[in-house]
C-alpha cells in the first residue's frame, strides 16, 4: 500500500492534535512531555503522550500509546504521524520509536520533522521487519 502523498496531509491539524495531547503527559521525572497523533489509512486521527514511571526505565513513549489507541479503535495502519516536545515543536521518535512506527506504517509511513515530512525509509534506512522473520 502506498499512503497519500506529504502535500495531502493535514500537518497543521496533526500538530494540533499532537499539542493538545501532550500537555497531558505524565513526565513529572524528565519534565519532558511529548504528544503524538497519528492518522490511520481510513482517516481516523489517534494520539499518544508519554508516560514516565519511578523506575525510570519504564517509561512509556508518546508513540507506544499512539500505537495502542490505534488498535484499541478498530486498527488499521499509519499513513502519517507528528510528534511534539513541550514547546509543541517537531520531534524526531527515538529509535526504539522508529521500529515500533515501521511494524504499524511501514515504510512509506511520513513522519513530520523539522526539515518537513520524511517517509520511514529514511528514518530507519534497512529495517527489521516481520519479512526477516519469514525468511
Ligand atoms: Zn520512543
Amino acid at each position: 500500500m502506498t499512503g497519500p502523498a506529504a502535500a495531502a496531509i493535514d500537518w497543521a491539524a496533526l500538530t494540533d492534535a499532537a499539542q493538545e495531547v501532550m500537555r497531558r503527559a505524565y513526565a513529572p521525572y524528565s519534565d519532558f512531555p511529548v504528544g503524538v497523533a497519528g492518522l490511520a489509512d481510513d482517516g481516523r486521527v489517534v494520539v499518544g503522550c508519554n508516560v514516565e514511571n519511578a523506575s525510570y526505565g519504564l517509561g512509556l513513549c508518546a508513540e507506544c500509546g499512539m500505537v495502542s489507541a490505534l488498535h484499541a479503535t478498530g486498527g488499521g495502519r499509519l499513513v502519517a504521524v507528528a510528534c511534539v516536545d513541550g514547546a509543541g515543536q517537531s520531534l524526531l521518535p527515538c529509535g526504539r520509536c522508529r521500529q515500533l512506527l515501521w511494524e504499524h506504517g511501514g515504510a512509506d509511513l511520513l513522519v513530520l520533522t523539522a526539515a518537513g515530512a520524511r517517509p520511514m525509509a529514511e528514518l530507519l534506512p534497512a529495517a527489521f521487519s516481520r519479512e526477516d522473520l519469514e525468511r
